[in-house]
């Protein structure tokens, strides 16, 4: 997959792009990341990108004719980082892996030429409800979400288990010692019992999703399994 950034502040994917898992998996071509730097296409003396905003008011506005300029060396959906836009979540990202290329605008100040969004921008993309200085953080949030689901960056079995793949929470972790100035693992990750981790993992996932998240557990589909632990969670914690 191909990922597109244009951002004025392209030092920011220097790092983020060859380390560890991202950095890996752009090393063994299974994704590119090729950072566009906006100020690349303003032709002018000063190079600028920002002008006053039409109408008064502060701040400054990223110019349209560079963001125009940079998108016609980019093929694929278009997307802008926008505290406006719908919120990043897992499906989406889920959704997203399927392109084969995708370019991600990141904003700053406040904000880019109303022209290119209506013009240029397929889906504007939120990753919260707060406002950061610029798209670039954004960009980072959704380029990683979306690396570690692409086939032969990470192991299937590993995000499989992650949180809201399968719209719970992950269940607790531990490694080794197994015990640790007195505090231990649970017993039954030690038994060597792989169906009782199992229905373990699935109890805890599912009491965690109770307490934390129970929205999630209301678009949950349960099986019958899931159903039975969930009940014996909310007895158990009423009896405790
Ligand atoms: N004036 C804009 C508004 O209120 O909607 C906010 C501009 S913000 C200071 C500058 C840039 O940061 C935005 O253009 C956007 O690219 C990025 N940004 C800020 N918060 C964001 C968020 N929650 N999600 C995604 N991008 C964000």
């Amino acid at each position: 997959m191909k990922i597109n950034i244009l951002t004025l502040f392209p030092e920011f994917f220097s790092s983020f792009k060859n380390q560890s898992i991202i950095g890996r998996a752009v090393k063994n071509n299974l994704i590119e990341i090729n950072v566009i730097n906006i100020r690349d296409f303003c032709f002018d003396k000063h190079k600028q990108a920002d002008d006053i905003p039409f109408g008064g008011e502060g701040g400054m506005v990223m110019k349209p004719e560079p963001l125009f300029r940079a998108l016609e060396q980019c093929q694929g959906k278009v997307i802008y980082t926008s505290p406006q836009g719908v919120t990043f979540d897992q499906k989406l990202a889920l959704d997203l892996k399927e392109e084969s290329e995708i370019t991600i605008i990141a904003g700053h100040y406040e904000g880019i030429d109303e022209r290119v969004v209506t013009e240029k921008v397929d889906m504007e993309i939120s990753i919260g409800d707060y406002v950061l200085t610029g798209g670039e953080i954004p960009a980072m949030v959704i380029v990683d979400t979306i690396s570690r689901l692409i086939p032969g960056v990470i192991k299937k079995s590993s995000y499989e288990n992650d949180s809201f793949f399968n719209g719970l929470l992950d269940y607790p972790q531990y490694t080794r010692p197994a015990e640790y100035k007195g505090l231990k693992v649970p017993d039954v990750l030690i038994s060597g019992n792989h169906k009782k981790i199992k229905e373990w993992r699935i109890k805890e996932s599912l009491k965690r999703t109770y307490l934390r998240r129970p929205d999630l557990l209301k678009n949950k589909k349960l099986n019958d399994l899931e159903k039975k632990l969930l009940d014996k969670v909310i007895l158990e914690l009423k009896n405790n």
